[in-house]
């Protein structure tokens, strides 16, 4: 199911293929976030054109709205969405451990309170597994406890702890035909808890690892360390997903760190904004300098916003409060990052991933105002 096909001398950068039910995935790869069963403002012929391979759906919100049996009725996910590519799903234990009220923590779940309506759920590595079996995704995730990167040092050994029995008990249910799981590494920034949590799980054989406890709000260099704690455990012969990550430089320094999996919502939400990611890091469109500057987000990007409009006029478009605005964003930044992974697979491929990932970290400032200071400088 996962091919290696290259690793870089320089780093722990790998080059694969994931043949899943609905197709190949090269990584390493993007995965635009649709959680709702749609990535937000684009629909799914935009997505293959602009070379999604993979994209994300949610058990917890799918699950509340529409409900399982409005998605069972449809034929599952990918027919009631209509994107007949690849699906990973999300447990929804990350949901549930940071937008519900919990009510109680029990040995087979999480009795919780939904965010929408305050209605009694509950959700566990059963109830997650059958969900996710009925969407029919390509790739399931275990049920995990995701602590806050804030939690105590106990804290953080029950929600291993968790994770290792809930782990154990989804890799037991029944699943969707060819469809995969993947167990989920918790335990913070210990270094004992990361290497019992990810040497449990292997133990179990699941088909792929994901590094979690990231992007729960901690700094860069924490983050950074999360996954060097892990990396070193998990097996070559398996994909590694690093969960909700990152800017386009943090993805190129976590494939040099052996990630080949990346999904984070930030393209689309910071479209909705006004953010647009550049090669030299991320500026607001809205902001005046752009006012009658009569050249793309980006020169170097082969995206519709990018060939056919100025920043002028999406500048226009913003202001104003017109949909097309956000929606030429949103397909934008999700060019760039999927374009970033290319290169990283291009790069990897001829040998070169050294040079890029030096020249891409130095070039990309991820601050409005230092990018507008050299865009001035550099650019007119
Ligand atoms: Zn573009």
């Amino acid at each position: 199911m996962f091919e290696l096909l290259k690793t870089d001398p320089s780093s722990n950068a790998r080059l694969g293929r994931l043949t899943t039910a609905h197709g190949v995935v090269d990584t390493p790869v993007f995965m635009s976030v649709g959680t709702q069963g749609s990535v937000k403002a684009i629909d799914p012929r935009e997505l293959r054109e602009l070379g999604t391979q993979i994209i994300l759906g949610n058990t917890y919100h799918l699950n509340i709205r529409p409900g399982l049996e409005i998605i069972r009725a449809a034929g599952g996910l990918h027919r009631f969405i209509n994107w007949p590519l690849p699906i990973l799903t999300d447990s929804g234990g990350f949901q549930v451990f940071s937008l519900a009220t919990i009510r109680k923590i029990q040995p087979h779940g999480v009795q919780f309170r939904s965010h929408l309506d305050g209605s009694l759920l509950f959700l566990g590595p059963k109830e997650a597994m059958e969900i996710q079996r009925i969407l029919g995704s390509d790739i399931a995730m275990v049920f995990d406890d995701c602590p806050p990167h804030t939690s105590t040092p106990r804290e953080f050994r029950a929600a291993v702890d968790r994770t290792m029995r809930w782990a154990a008990e989804c890799r037991e249910q029944p699943r969707a035909e060819g469809q995969m799981v993947f167990g989920i590494v918790q335990g913070g920034v210990n270094k004992e808890l990361r290497e019992e949590c990810a040497k449990a799980l292997i133990a179990l054989k699941f088909d792929g690892y994901a590094i979690g406890g990231v992007s729960v709000g901690e700094p860069e260099p924490e983050m950074m360390r999360a996954v060097e704690l892990t990396e070193p455990f998990l097996p070559a012969d398996r994909p590694r997903y690093a969960m909700g990550l990152g800017t386009p430089a943090q993805m190129v320094e976590l494939v040099a760190r052996g990630v080949d999996m990346f999904d984070c919502v930030l393209p689309t939400r910071v479209a909705r904004n006004g953010t647009a990611f550049t090669r030299k890091g991320s500026i607001s469109i809205k902001a005046g300098a752009w006012k009658s500057d009569f050249g793309p987000i980006d020169t170097t990007c082969d995206c519709f916003a990018c060939k056919n409009f100025t920043r002028a006029y999406l500048r226009h478009l913003l202001n104003v409060g017109e949909i097309l605005g956000l929606r030429m964003l949103s397909v934008h930044n999700t060019r760039m990052f999927v374009k970033v992974m290319e290169e990283i697979r291009a790069a990897i491929a001829n040998g070169t991933f050294a040079e890029f990932r030096k020249e891409f970290v130095a070039n990309y400032v991820p601050t409005q105002k230092v990018l507008l200071a050299r865009a001035a400088a550099a650019e007119r």
